[in-house]
């Protein structure tokens, strides 16, 4: 694997408050990056650190083959950054805010890339529209046009879909997995789980740590959590009651489902037999990405404490 980024030991503070902890990681290039972890826990402030446009605290490592510290000019020259608010001029047109990004990055051949872009996209026939009257769904297609013109070799996309619906979504991820296929390699911070999924690798964060890494397997795999999956009128409300048991680690609604899971099969199992009864009824499952987040999350709230 050729490694896009390679850091070690990256720390950010504001205001004496420590927001990334000793943060490593190593990224193939071409690889799709998901960014997951709950707000605030640093996932912003890391992407702005792997593509140079913040200087950590402490740590060194590379991006594209240059120094994050010394070489952040040859790094951003080379990066798209899309952020959740698209970074769209409301008041050009479609064409205007190309132009625009085309200009900013002092290209060549800007009508020609430009006129790529519009194609590429299916943006040709709403050139002329104003970027503000679009609709969510093409104004990301916008920002991820405007993001990638100058060809970059690496992307950030921090919750680039965030009040897009689904198909628009999926369309999104569909390209991203084209441009990942010629060499871009992707960072992405996202809150959804269908979205985790469609990454090649995932990163888990909460409060600045790195919790989990791998693909969704492999985090999965790497939890071992063992998981039971209740169903039965009212097993919702069983969730309290399964929770004072400490073998019970997650007790989480799907849908009308339970989902109960624990590190430890056999006390987990002790956990449950007193609810294995009518109506209930208990399936073991594997563990879902979701899962294992709620469980990783839970476990670093009791060290945090
Ligand atoms: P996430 O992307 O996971 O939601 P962020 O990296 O945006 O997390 O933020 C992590 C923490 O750092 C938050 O508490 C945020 O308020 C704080 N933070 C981020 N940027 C700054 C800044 N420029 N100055 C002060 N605090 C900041």
């Amino acid at each position: 694997m050729t490694a896009a980024i390679a850091v070690e030991g990256l720390n950010k503070s504001f205001g004496g408050r420590r927001v990334v902890r000793d943060f490593s990681i190593e990224v193939g290039e071409g690889r799709i990056t998901g960014f997951l972890g709950p707000n605030g826990s640093g996932k912003t402030t890391t992407l702005r650190m792997l593509c140079g446009l913040l200087t950590p605290d402490s740590g060194h490592g590379t991006a594209l083959g240059y120094d994050i510290l010394t070489e952040s000019d040859e790094i951003k020259r080379r990066t798209g950054y899309m952020t959740q608010r698209f970074s769209l001029y409301e008041d050009l047109t479609v064409e205007e805010n190309l132009q625009f990004a085309a200009r900013i990055h002092e290209l060549d051949r800007r009508a020609e890339r430009v006129e790529a872009a519009l194609e590429q996209l299916g943006l040709a026939e709403r050139r002329r529209q104003l970027a503000g009257t679009l609709s969510g769904g093409w104004k990301q297609r916008l920002a991820l046009a405007v993001a990638t013109l100058h060809e970059p070799s690496l992307l950030l996309l921090d919750e680039p879909t965030a009040g897009v619906d689904p198909q628009a979504r999926r369309d999104f991820w569909d390209e991203i997995h084209a441009l990942a296929a010629k060499g871009l390699t992707v960072l992405v911070s996202t809150h959804y789980m269908d979205e985790a999924e469609r990454c090649h690798d995932i990163a888990y964060i909460a409060y600045g740590k790195l919790l989990a890494r791998g693909t969704a397997e492999e985090v999965i795999g790497a939890a071992r959590l063992s998981t039971w999956r209740g169903e039965g009128p009212g097993i919702d409300r069983l969730s309290h009651d399964l929770l004072k048991d400490p073998a019970v680690e997650m007790a989480a609604p799907f849908g009308l489902a339970l989902h109960v899971s624990g590190s430890d099969a056999a006390a987990l199992d002790r956990a449950l037999a007193p609810y294995r009864r009518p109506p209930f009824r208990w399936t073991p499952t594997e563990p879902t990405l979701e899962d294992v987040f709620i469980h990783l999350m839970s476990g670093v709230e009791d060290n945090f404490r």
